[in-house]
């Protein structure tokens, strides 16, 4: 990735880890950080769920950069699972069309929100190769085990958790909390055979009209849903890179099960670190494609919204801090876009503190701009404070916008992701 930041350096990152439950130092020796962040299902449009994930991560990877690190990112795509099948069957349309479509959609939409792109955005098909690697491995090391199909023509797989003492380490929940939500969320406890009921699928053997692909000894069969994102991210970022990433609801089983089964196949952790966006809301609820209560990014870009408010609006609220969409919200931000947009690119005040100095530095120069940045900087290094980052800026605006304008436009940009 490009480094994006001004001149200067901000400090190490700090930043919540769920497996920890603490705000610790995630700033990797060596100059490279590794980033992993869970991709969409792509079988509908990106909602503000999604986008106050990967804006999240757009932050924390900017606070690397302007922290002097390089960084790796890499995304998945879910571009075969049973939402999308599903959602392709009741619609009638060719699920790999559907899900094209949606994939070029969602990266209009990041790239609308200027998130910065994956260096690898992998899809799930590309992997299975990988995947079927992993689960001979796991079968072949009797930490995996296989059962048959109810037709009786293949074989399912699953990992067995009961060799797996690290299981547990993300969520850190109890085995009455994992029930509650594992089979919404993809588990089969009921599968019956099933040495442990929370035993994540590994590999899906061919049933009579879904997708299928070659599995050499496993036969013909698909993954299941977390093996992909443990094969892709030990493909390209290596055992125990830095921070692993995704909404709250990725916490269990997903996290955990990626986790668990790295763990299975490498004897290391999968990541330093679990980094979760908290859920985002509407009218009480949570939004959910299930629910049908979403708040599209592309919509609101097709009204003429600037998506430099959306990002804005997002940014408003801290990460960890579940809330509710509102218009009041989005108002705010188009507001305080327009009064950022009109003290950048206003006159310079007389008597504005730093104003036209002659350094125009921004780390360590005396002016105005010099200790916006500052705060800038502080705020994000510490758990990606956008709020606190956000009213820096609102206090430097307020105060006429002193100092090196341009410059503070640069550092906004940088920083923030927003363009002025
Ligand atoms: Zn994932």
């Amino acid at each position: 990735m490009p480094q994006i930041a001004g001149p200067g350096r901000g400090g190490p990152l700090r930043v919540h880890d769920t497996a920890t439950g603490t705000v610790r130092e995630v700033h990797p020796e060596g100059g490279r950080a590794r980033l992993y962040v869970c991709g969409i299902t792509p079988y509908d449009a990106t909602h503000m769920g999604h986008a106050a994930t990967y804006v999240t991560f757009d932050l924390l990877i900017r606070v690397w950069l302007d922290a002097g690190l390089d960084v790796t990112y890499v995304q998945n795509v879910t571009d075969i699972d049973e939402p999308l099948l599903e959602r392709a069957t009741r619609d009638g349309v060719d699920w790999q069309d559907l899900a094209a479509g949606q994939i070029s959609l969602f990266q209009e939409d990041m790239e609308a929100l200027n998130v910065l792109a994956p260096e690898h955005y992998v899809g799930a098909i590309e992997g299975i190769p990988d995947d079927v690697e992993a689960v001979r491995h796991l079968l072949a090391e009797g930490t995996a085990y296989s059962l048959p199909a109810e037709d009786g023509r293949g074989e399912d797989v699953y990992l067995d958790l009961a060799t797996q003492p690290s299981f547990g380490a993300v969520s850190g929940w109890s085995r009455e909390e994992m029930f509650e939500v594992f089979a919404e969320r993809g588990g089969d406890p009921d599968r019956p055979g099933k040495r442990d009921r929370l035993d994540p699928l590994l590999w899906r053997a061919h049933r009579e009209g879904e997708p299928h692909w070659p599995g050499g000894p496993l036969g013909e069969g698909r993954p299941g849903w977390h093996i992909e994102c443990t094969t892709i991210a030990l493909r390209y970022l290596g055992e125990s890179f830095d921070v692993q990433g995704g909404g709250t609801d990725l916490i269990f089983p997903h996290h955990e099960m990626s986790a668990v089964q790295a763990q299975a196949l490498t004897g290391a952790p999968f990541a330093g670190a679990y980094v979760h966006q908290a859920m985002v809301g509407l009218d009480g609820e949570k939004m959910s494609k299930s629910k049908g209560n979403l708040v599209l990014v592309s919509a609101l870009r097709r009204e003429g919204v600037d998506p430099m408010a959306i990002r804005l609006a997002l940014l408003s609220q801290h990460y960890r801090t579940p809330w509710d969409w509102t218009q009041r919200i989005l108002e705010e931000a188009v507001e305080r876009l327009a009064a950022w947009r009109a003290v950048v690119g206003g006159q310079a005040v007389a008597g504005g503190a730093g104003a036209d100095s002659a350094d125009g530095g921004v780390n360590g120069a005396p002016g105005a701009e010099g200790s916006l940045v500052t705060e800038l900087r502080t705020a994000l290094a510490t758990d990606l404070d956008s709020p606190a980052a956000l009213r820096a800026v609102d206090a430097w605006a307020a105060a006429g916008g002193p100092g090196d304008r341009a410059a503070v436009a640069v550092a906004v940009e940088a920083l923030l992701g927003v363009r002025l």
